[in-house]
Order: structure tokens, then C-alpha cells, then sequence
């Protein structure tokens, strides 16, 4: 089968398209994916990049998200049969472990994801395990498989930072950073949903315009404003309740000096770097809550899978590109430069 690989960390020069042997037949409770289209999302990138522990022996199928046809099951096998169309969630558990008995399937102790820890879905095939794969909703307008392919790990992760971990109501004030990318895009929808009050912000003015035509209440330029003085103006110096973080080091202190009391920031991730200052007197006397969060469990998998049924949660697409191209589409992704989620095309 042809596949993206890559044939060392450090930079997308290192990634190619060429034939690898086809992704393992499907073992007992497995599936075996003809894949239509794949996403990119920032963690693809943090794979190029170089991660400690991961194994970049050759091939090193690169990867998460994807959306296609079963193109046979193994033994066992029971919700899916060859010719159905399916997304793919990337985050593997082992089912075994204390934390999957307790369906928190996101903590599980074997926890990993396409792409960086198993062959990823920027590939003709890919083999995951039957809960792993859920049938695509059929929609009044139907979704494109780019579309499908960009859905499940940027909308697995809103929900449970937005929903499950800081429960955010009705009567929240939130704060968005970087709306723009895929988290934060639909973190703002699910928020606009429980009917909440949002504050987006980008560098870029015609982001804004567009995060405020997806129901941006407030939104603020942080290249020329300063986010937590802003924050303040608008709440009537009260702060926000929730910040929904994947910033990291450039954010952080802004992030934490923009919460009200009682006030939540929850995090998964930071692309601009992982080292953050946290000053322990405002955290403690204010009483604020740091929550981290990473993709979902399969109860939360289900619940948005239910939800793009009844309509909501489309992704919003920025750009779908060849498969030969999508090298240059993680140089979009580089660049900062995407409004939604960016597809690579792939067989069919
Ligand atoms: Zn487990």
C-alpha cells in the first residue's frame, strides 16, 4: 500500500510517499480500514517534531485521524461489516486496565494513538481494534469524507475538556485562545451550545471575523491586546470562568491572571512550548482549578458521534488536499495559517 512515513524526527523534509507492506490483516476484534481521507491535527506535528519514547523505525506510518470504508473484519467482530463507513477514533486503550474498567478510556496505562505509538492513517489501509471505529451518521447534506476524517480527534478532545472536565453552564464566562485550529474551533461551538458566554481570541483579524459569524460573543487580538486586561474590561474586572487552553508557555500566565475566582483553566496541550509558570498565591487564594484533559473516553466518543447525527458539531474545514501534497499541508498546519481542519485525500 502507499503511506506517508517518516525516516527520522526533525523536520517534514524527513517525510515521504512510497510503498509500505499493507497495514495487518485484522486479528480477532480488529478492523481493517480502506481509508478515504485522513486530518491533520497539531499532534502530527509534535510527531515530526520528535517525541521522547517513540519508536521511528522504518516504516513509520504518520497519522491520527481518518475516515473509510471496513475493508474486512476479524473474528469476533460484530458492529461493523466490509463496505461500511466508518471514522476512526486514534486514541487505542487495552480495555484491561483499572482505568478502562472504569470507562475512562483516555487514562488507560497502555494508552496510545495513531500514528505515534501505531501505524498512523496517512496510508491506503490502517488496522485498529472494533470499538476503536463508529459508523458515520447519515446527514441531510452528507458529509465528505475530509469532513468525516477531521471530526473525531479534535471534537473527542473539546467535549471532554469543555463538557466532562470543566463542566462549563450556562452562566459561564469562557475564554478561548487561538480560535482558528481544530480544539479551539469546536471548543467554542460545544461552550456557544451549553450557552455560555465566549471570548475568542487570534492574531488575525479576519479569524476574529469569522470566530464571531461561529458565535463569538467578544473576541480580542492578543498581537496587539493584552488578553487578561481585556478579560477584565469585559466582565466588569470580574474575570472568566473557564479558559480553554493548548497554548501552553506563551498563554499561560495570561491565561490564569484572566479567571475569575472559582475560575477553571483546562489544557491539552502547548504548542508553543511545555514548561509554565504558575504563581501559587493567586491559585490558591482565588481558588482556581488546573485541569488537563486528552482526547476521550468511549461514552464521550459516542455522545459527539450521537450529536453530529442530530446535526451539530460539523467540523469546519479550512483546505482538502491530495495525497501526494500532504507534505505541504503539514507546512499549512506549520504555519498557523489554517481556519478549521486541513484533510488529505487519500484512494477511492
Ligand atoms: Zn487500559
Amino acid at each position: 500500500m502507499k503511506a506517508w512515513t517518516l525516516t527520522a524526527a526533525g523536520g517534514l523534509d524527513h517525510l515521504t510517499l512510497g510503498e509500505v507492506p499493507d497495514a495487518a490483516a485484522p486479528a480477532a476484534g480488529e478492523v481493517r480500514v480502506a481509508v478515504r481521507a485522513a486530518a491533520l491535527n497539531h499532534h502530527d506535528l509534535f510527531v515530526v517534531a520528535g517525541l521522547p519514547g517513540i519508536d521511528y523505525a522504518p516504516p513509520k506510518i504518520v497519522g491520527a485521524d481518518a475516515a473509510g470504508v471496513v475493508e474486512s473484519v476479524g473474528p469476533g467482530v460484530t458492529r461493523v461489516r466490509p463496505g461500511d463507513r466508518v471514522f476512526i477514533n486514534p486514541g487505542i486503550s487495552c480495555r484491561a486496565c483499572e482505568f478502562c474498567r472504569r470507562g475512562e478510556h483516555s487514562l488507560c496505562v497502555r494508552y496510545r494513538i495513531l500514528g505515534e505509538h501505531l501505524p498512523g492513517t496517512l496510508a491506503e489501509l490502517v488496522t485498529v481494534p472494533e470499538p476503536n471505529v463508529a459508523a458515520i451518521p447519515e446527514l441531510p447534506t452528507p458529509l465528505s469524507w475530509a469532513e468525516a476524517a477531521a471530526f473525531s480527534l479534535v471534537t473527542l478532545t473539546a467535549w471532554r475538556m469543555v463538557v466532562t472536565r470543566a463542566q462549563v453552564r450556562a452562566e459561564d464566562w469562557v475564554l478561548v485562545w487561538g480560535i482558528g485550529g481544530g480544539v479551539a474551533l469546536t471548543a467554542l461551538r460545544i461552550a456557544k451550545s451549553r450557552g455560555a458566554t465566549v471570548i475568542a481570541t487570534s492574531s488575525s483579524a479576519d479569524k476574529l471575523a469569522r470566530a464571531r459569524a461561529l458565535g463569538a460573543d467578544h473576541v480580542l487580538n492578543h498581537g496587539t491586546q493584552q488578553v487578561a486586561r481585556e478579560v477584565r474590561a469585559l466582565t466588569g474586572k470580574r474575570g472568566v470562568d473557564v479558559v480553554v487552553e493548548h497554548v501552553g508557555a506563551k498563554t499561560w500566565e495570561e491565561s490564569l491572571r484572566s479567571l475569575a475566582k472559582g475560575g477553571r483553566v483546562v489544557t491539552c496541550g502547548g504548542t508553543s512550548g511545555p514548561r509554565l509558570i504558575t504563581d501559587v498565591r493567586p491559585l490558591f487564594w482565588h481558588q482556581h482549578s488546573i485541569l488537563g484533559s486528552t482526547m476521550g473516553n468511549d461514552a464521550e466518543y459516542a455522545e459527539v458521534v450521537r450529536r453530529l447525527g442530530a446535526g451539530e458539531l460539523r467540523p469546519v474545514m479550512d483546505r482538502v488536499v491530495p495525497f501526494a501534497e500532504a507534505r505541504a499541508a503539514y507546512a499549512h498546519l506549520e504555519r498557523g495559517e489554517q481556519f478549521g481542519k486541513v484533510a488529505v485525500e487519500i484512494g477511492g
